[in-house]
Parts: structure tokens; C-alpha cells; sequence
């Protein structure tokens, strides 16, 4: 019985995708284990977009080379993002790693660790020198095409790799991702994305469909429907074009199904039909995660964002009057090239006056390969960007806080998600989240009530947490 471990970092499509290979790989008869030591094949599942992140891979790599001396048969490989940035580098700085595979490329994952694992394992029966023929071409590069080949092979890993679903590989047998479209057309300049994961492409409505179906048949009662640019998902067929908020009138007729979210909107298409669909739909998320990224116009020009502040602020003054009790969530880049005290300024403004659920905050970080690199310089310190990140935090923080105490004395309807603590006396603390996407965190005395839609009543609050206990009655 061979093992398999894979490491994921990154963003919900890693996340997926990580899942996707994991049943591809358990269908291919490989075991899946917890324990990176005792596994034959090891794979990391790797995000671009900070370089702190591609570093750790590199160390993590590293570190493995005592592993491939103790199993000359192993397959060491690097998927996701990196893998088809860095595609040489990585075999040049870690000449141990035996495969590299893209996103677009995933559904040649277990065939390709399979002809990896029978050749090694005959090469290790004939010859136990495995590394030095491992050296002279056994490794395998799936490597980027021209970008019209790319789009086709893209295409054809949605149709051929999607669809495999696999209860055991997910988190949970109650909530799954459902990716609707792949790559991202909008090229701002920081981002990795577009060049990685290649043009937008929107999967057929009635494919994502019976994938759900699936997926609820399988007991999951909570889909999130991911994409890079989730609310740019547009399908056109025979005349007809499926948007983002017809497939949502689509997906809630599914039986079964309780909640739906999506994730992540980019803010020019946040049409009025969405958030009709949002504001009409019960079992739609009141819950909308729209990264702003600055305040500052002048940002986000060099950001190449296409939309100004005040665009984006008209947007969230929309949302709020249009779909009660609506949460926001924001993104923001703090010390991107260039960006002056004023224009930092301009973005705290922004967190203020838009009242964000959370914003999650993150220090300019220079990729190789993006426009940002090549045309600015990354000239903020990093002592002022870790300034400016405090002084966003802090402030978004409060407004967290504030927002969460006005539920206390309120009673709110989570799905349980998990345990958060195991007490003494043998009681359990369970997590889950609102519909509009804020944690409760209550006492139970097990954990039968996991995967449940459950009333509670809040009695505190913390900037990220409100504390609950269950009715007297229930
Ligand atoms: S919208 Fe911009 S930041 Fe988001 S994935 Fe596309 S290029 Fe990257």
C-alpha cells in the first residue's frame, strides 16, 4: 500500500484543488496518510502570491532530502501556483524534486506519480544508485505552453478533473467548494494569478449542477462557489449567457442544499441582478467578500484596479441599501510601490467610513514576473508597511468589535463547523458561522451537534467571535 501526504498553502482554489488531487490519487489506489515521514509520495500544493510563502517551500524541500535518501523510490512533487511559475528554478534549486505540475495540468497528477513510482521502484530493483539515473532523465516537466494551448489544456482539466469528489478528501462531509471558473482576466499589476492560472473560463452551468447534486447526496448542506473572479462568471451558450446570478437562481432549487456562498468578487461587475439574487435568495449568504485593495486613486492606478475610491465607496453605499444585514469583507495591500503617507491616509479613510466585517490586511510583497515588478520600485520600508498594517488593524479592529456587540442579546442561526476546545470536564466548545459569515463559538456537551443549522443566543462579543449559548428550550 503506497502513501501519499500533500501540504497545501494558499488560497481556496489550492484548497480545492488539493482535494481534487487527493481523490484523484486515493481512486489511483494510493492511501492517503497524516504522517509526511511514513509517505511515499509528497506532495506540496504551493501559492505565488508572497514570496515568504515560495521560501518556505524551498526550505521545506530542503529538508526533504534526507527523506528521498531513505526512500529512493519516493516521489517528491510541487503543484499550484509556483509549480508553474517557477517550473526549472525549482528543479534547479531542489534537483531532488521528481515532479512539477500547474494547475492547468492536474488531472495528469496520479498517472504521472504512477509512471514516477513504477520506474523507480524497477530502477531501485535493478539498481539502488536511483539518484544518479534519476539525474540523467527520469524526471518528468509538464511544461507551460504558448498560452492557446494553455486555454485548451485548461478547459480540459475542468472537465476531466473537477467532477471527481471524494468525501473523504474534504474537511468536512458538510460544506464543499464548487469552482465555477478558473484563471482571471483583470492582470493587476501585483498579481501572479493571471499568468498561472491563465485566461477566465466559466464551466457549464449543468455540470456545476450535477456536481452539487452530487455533493449534497453525499450529505454536504453548504457549497461555496469559488473563483478567482467569482462574480465575472459568465457562460454563453446557443444564444443564452448563464451570469453569476442566474446560476445562483439555479442552485437554490437544489433540494438538500441550505446555504450558498461565493467567493472572490471583484468590485466592477457587482451588478444590481447580483444582489437582487443575494438579497432574494434565503438560501443565499448575506455575506460579500469585495477586495478593495487602497483608497487611494492614485494606488489604484499602479494597481491597475480599473475602478476609483469613490467608485468602490458608491458600491458598498449600494449593497448596504440594497440587501439587509448584509456583512462585508475587504482585501488591502499596504506599502505597494510609491504609496505616501497620504495615499495610506486615503485607504484608512476607506476602512472607516465602509464599516467592513474584516479586512484582511497584507504588506506589499514583489513577485517576480508581475508588472508591478517590472515597472515600479518597491520602495516603502518594510518598517513603514508593518506600520501601516498595525494602524489598519487596529482600526479595523474596532470596527469589528462594534459591529459585533450590536448582536448581543440577539439570537442568530450558525451551521456548527467544528470543535474549537476540549474542557476538562469533558465538554466540548463548538464553532460555526452566521450567514453572514460571523464565528459563534458556544459550549456543548458533545460534538453530535457538528453539521447542524442551530438558533443561539449571543451574551459577548470580541472583534472576530460572539459567544453564544443555546435557548433554554432547545
Ligand atoms: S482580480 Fe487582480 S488580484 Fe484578483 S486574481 Fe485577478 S489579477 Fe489577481
Amino acid at each position: 500500500m503506497l502513501k501519499f501526504y500533500i501540504e497545501t498553502v494558499g488560497c481556496q482554489m489550492n484548497v480545492l484543488d488539493s482535494e481534487l488531487a487527493h481523490s484523484s490519487l486515493v481512486q489511483s489506489g494510493l492511501v492517503p496518510t497524516t504522517n509526511r515521514n511514513n509517505a511515499d509520495v509528497i506532495l506540496f500544493n504551493t501559492c505565488s502570491v508572497r514570496q515568504h510563502a515560495e521560501d518556505k517551500i524551498y526550505s521545506a524541500l530542503g529538508r526533504l532530502k534526507h527523506w528521498k535518501v531513505t526512500k529512493p523510490y519516493g516521489v517528491l512533487g510541487v503543484i499550484g501556483c509556483m509549480a508553474q511559475k517557477e517550473q526549472k528554478i525549482i528543479f534547479q534549486r531542489a534537483p531532488h524534486v521528481d515532479l512539477v505540475l500547474g494547475p492547468g495540468q492536474l488531472e495528469l497528477l496520479s498517472e504521472t506519480v504512477h509512471q514516477l513510482l513504477d520506474e523507480k521502484l524497477q530502477q531501485n530493483r535493478v539498481d539502488r544508485e536511483v539518484d544518479q539515473k534519476m539525474e540523467s532523465g527520469k524526471k518528468l516537466l509538464v511544461s507551460l505552453k504558448r498560452q492557446e494551448h494553455r486555454h485548451a489544456e485548461v478547459v480540459g482539466s475542468f472537465r476531466l478533473f473537477d467532477p471527481v469528489r471524494n468525501p473523504e478528501a474534504r474537511y468536512n462531509r458538510f460544506q464543499a467548494m464548487v469552482r465555477i471558473m478558473f484563471g482571471c482576466d483583470k492582470f493587476c499589476t501585483y498579481c501572479i494569478v493571471p499568468s498561472v492560472r491563465g485566461p477566465e473560463q466559466s464551466r457549464p452551468p449543468q455540470e456545476i449542477i450535477d456536481e452539487i447534486q452530487t455533493l449534497v447526496r453525499q450529505g454536504v448542506v453548504e457549497i461555496t462557489l469559488i473563483g478567482q473572479t467569482v462574480n465575472s462568471y459568465r457562460y454563453k451558450t446557443g444564444g443564452k449567457t448563464t451570469l453569476l446570478s442566474d446560476l445562483l437562481y439555479q442552485v437554490s432549487k437544489i433540494e438538500g442544499l441550505q446555504r450558498i456562498c461565493f467567493v472572490t468578487n471583484y468590485p466592477r461587475g457587482m451588478d444590481d441582478d447580483l444582489l437582487y439574487a443575494v438579497r432574494d435568495l434565503p438560501k443565499v449568504a448575506k455575506h460579500l467578500h469585495v477586495p478593495a485593495q487602497s483608497g487611494s486613486d492614485a494606488v489604484l492606478r499602479r494597481m491597475k484596479r480599473n475602478y476609483s475610491a469613490s467608485e468602490y465607496r458608491e458600491l458598498v453605499s449600494r449593497i448596504y441599501a440594497t440587501i439587509p444585514n448584509v456583512s462585508m469583507t475587504c482585501d488591502f495591500i499596504v506599502g505597494f510601490c510609491g504609496e505616501t503617507d497620504e495615499e495610506f491616509l486615503q485607504t484608512v479613510e476607506l476602512v472607516q467610513d465602509c464599516r467592513f466585517k474584516n479586512s484582511f490586511i497584507f504588506k506589499y510583497s514583489e513577485r517576480r514576473g508581475t508588472k508591478s515588478a517590472e515597472l515600479y520600485a518597491d520602495d516603502v520600508q518594510e518598517s513603514v508597511k508593518k506600520i501601516r498594517n498595525n494602524i489598519l488593524l487596529e482600526i479595523q479592529d474596532k470596527i469589528s468589535l462594534e459591529q459585533n456587540q450590536q448582536f448581543i442579546g440577539k439570537t442568530v442561526e450558525i451551521l456548527v463547523e467544528g470543535t474549537t476546545k476540549q474542557f476538562e470536564t469533558g465538554d466540548v466548545q463548538l464553532s460555526g458561522r452566521t450567514s453572514c459569515d460571523r464565528i459563534v463559538v458556544f459550549d456543548a456537551p458533545d460534538n453530535r451537534l457538528i453539521g447542524q443549522f442551530l438558533k443561539l443566543n449571543i451574551y459577548d462579543a470580541a472583534p472576530f467571535t460572539l459567544f453564544a449559548k443555546q435557548p433554554a428550550d432547545s
